[in-house]
């Protein structure tokens, strides 16, 4: 899970790294009639060099830019929220990072003096240090590294405590990556994350109660179907086709038979594991497929623990849920197939996988699959 920006200040300054004070749009950060910085939060870096990043002389100016940033997009993604914040007056700008080193099997310490680039292109100027996940950080090796960098006296303290903060912060909160660019040494000598990038490791989640649900990818209704469990996919806005299954396999069976038919998809959804859950909740999700409101929802399930029964009542629990103007194709085998069809005794259940994808086919295309 990656996350914002200002999101990753506030899990860094959780650990005693100072940020700039800031607040997200259209809340005001209390910084007086400073200089300030309007930054685009979207999941991407480089946003420095695509204009997501303004420099304003104070407060005043920053409702407009806040609107006009909110209004575009930056690379693939749409400018979710603004954050404003105080401008650092920059001395230097440092390069700090924690990250999975997977062929080492280790945690590695990244660093460089040349912040604020990208650290593609500077490469050449970045230590590399391996920490060994039993001994942790070394004083020694954090030593090294910092002269390594050129930082020598009160700095290098400095910039060694944030390190050290980094490092714990890295372990307590499951991350993938932490990384600072720039770590800003301002021209007064005080050392402030400027910018945050955070993964957090996705596996970890059950460690982490206190982690908000990843809901924040995808569009809206992949957003929708996440949060109840499950997968979507939206596939092409013009398509007039939903698929609902379960399990990859029978996922991809589907697609490519309904493909070879013609049939363009609007849109995929893998219940995966909700088909053990309450019939309820798989309404829920149903009912986000018919909000798409295409021409044919197809539902192909092939259960041999789950039940059919239990799919039945999802189906006819989103079907009462949104007013749908299409038709449904339900092809249903496995367990519970009987029961299924009394609790949908308003639809047609099919059991032959090719026989319902052909009436999926044609009314969809509108002519025999
Ligand atoms: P990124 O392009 O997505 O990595 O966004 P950053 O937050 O790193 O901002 C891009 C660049 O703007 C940084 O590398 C800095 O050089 C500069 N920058 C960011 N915040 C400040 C600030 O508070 N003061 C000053 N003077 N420059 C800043
Ligand atoms: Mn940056």
């Amino acid at each position: 899970m990656r996350l914002l920006e200002f999101e990753g200040k506030r899990l860094l300054q959780r650990y005693g790294i100072p940020v700039p004070t800031g607040s997200v749009w259209p809340d005001i950060p209390d910084i007086g009639g400073r200089p300030v910085v309007v930054k685009a939060q979207v999941r991407e870096g480089g946003r420095g060099k695509r204009g997501g990043v303004r420099f304003v002389e104070g407060l005043a100016q920053v409702p407009a830019v806040a609107e006009e940033l909110l209004a575009t997009r930056l690379g693939q993604s749409r400018v979710e929220q603004v954050y404003v914040e105080e401008r650092l007056e920059v001395g230097q700008e440092l390069y700090v990072a924690m990250t999975l080193d997977r062929d080492r099997r280790a945690p590695v310490l990244l660093a460089s003096p040349s912040g604020g680039l990208d650290v593609e292109d500077a490469a050449a100027d970045v230590v590399r240090l391996p920490i060994d996940p039993l001994l942790g950080l070394r004083p020694s090796a954090v030593g090294y590294v910092l002269k390594t960098i050129g930082l020598t006296g009160e700095m290098s303290e400095r910039v060694g405590s944030t390190i050290g903060k980094l490092h714990q912060a890295y372990v307590a909160e499951d991350a993938e990556l932490l990384e600072i660019n720039p770590l800003v040494v301002t021209r007064s000598g005080h050392v402030v994350a400027a910018d945050a990038r955070v993964v957090l490791d996705d596996n970890a989640r059950f460690r982490h109660p206190d982690w908000p649900s990843d809901v924040h990818d995808g569009t809206a209704f992949e957003r929708a179907v996440a949060r109840y469990g499950a997968v979507g996919v939206d596939i092409n806005p013009e398509g007039n086709a939903v698929v609902i299954t379960s399990g990859a396999g029978l996922m991809m069976a589907t697609l490519d038979r309904l493909g070879f038919g013609g049939v363009t998809l609007r849109a995929a959804i893998d219940l995966g594991g909700t088909v053990f859950r309450e019939s309820r909740l798989i309404g829920d999700i149903v009912r986000e497929a018919l909000r798409l409101q295409p021409d044919v929802v197809f539902f192909n399930a092939f259960f041999q623990l789950a039940s059919c029964r239990r799919l039945a009542e999802g189906i006819r629990a989103g079907l009462e849920a949104e007013a749908y103007g299409g038709r449904v194709v339900a092809r249903l085998a496995g367990s519970d197939v009987a029961e299924a069809r009394k609790v949908l005794q308003q639809l047609t259940i099919l059991e032959d996988f090719e026989q319902a994808s052909r009436v999926v086919v044609e009314l969809a295309v509108g002519k025999p699959g």
